[in-house]
């Protein structure tokens, strides 16, 4: 089952890149796996993903321990600061930070445990009030105060599209996000990079690939029975 869903969100990755003349090979996957036990999340390694994410700190802790090793665990939702210290324990990685006091809690931890945090910014490129993420307009001077930072190392930005029936109704978040990330490329912060643009999820990530990003967040569209 698993099987089919990745052959065929790879076949639609691949025709959204022919679309927007892109490389497949240029694209993660990250399987997003609140709520999936265990097994069906080994199955996934086993068909060739290697990149993992999840909501909650406490149900990664639960579980991580089942689940095949192998994988790389994202954070991708998010992270209250009294969480930071369990968090860094195991995940590699953290999209979803929305706030300088987050970033410093993170690189405080992180020093503390000898180890550099990748990070991406959390952008709320839609304007939400439930959402959320730095207002687009924060977002050059928040990485300013970041890049000082030495246990945390910025690699990107990342946003949440609303819920959305048709998914051309978040193209244009997904592309604010991509002209926030070159805007910022241009300003050359050092110790801040824009590797990576970690949007798109089930309902709109071809868009998303048409619009840049090179991460995607697929839940549903991946374990769907
Ligand atoms: C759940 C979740 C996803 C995946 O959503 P699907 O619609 O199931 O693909 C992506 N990003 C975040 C932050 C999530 O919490």
């Amino acid at each position: 089952m698993i099987k089919d869903n990745i052959k065929e969100i790879n076949k639609r990755i691949k025709n959204a890149c022919k679309k927007a003349g892109r490389e497949p090979g240029d694209i993660t996957i990250i399987g997003i796996t609140k709520g999936v036990d265990p097994y069906t999340i080994s199955e996934a390694l086993v068909h060739g993903i290697r990149d993992i994410g999840e909501n909650r700190v406490h149900e990664v802790q639960k579980k991580r321990l089942s689940v095949m090793p192998g994988f790389k665990w994202h954070m991708v939702g998010h992270l209250q600061t009294n969480k930071v210290k369990d968090a860094i324990e195991v995940f590699e990685f953290i999209h979803s930070v929305d706030s300088l006091e987050l970033a410093r809690k993170i690189d405080k931890e992180a020093q503390k445990a000898g180890k550099t945090i990748d990070i991406l910014l959390q952008v709320n490129t839609s304007g939400e009030e439930a959402k959320y993420g730095v207002r687009p307009e924060e977002v050059s001077n928040m990485l300013r105060e970041i890049s000082v930072l030495s246990g945390v190392k910025v690699k990107g930005l990342m946003t949440i599209t609303p819920l959305a029936e048709d998914p051309e109704t978040v193209r244009p978040y997904l592309r604010s996000l991509r002209e926030i990330a070159e805007k910022i490329k241009e300003e050359a912060i050092p110790n801040v990079e824009m590797e990576f643009l970690s949007m798109g999820m089930s309902q709109d990530f071809e868009v998303a690939v048409e619009e840049g990003a090179n991460m995607l967040r697929i839940g549903t569209a991946l374990f769907k029975e």
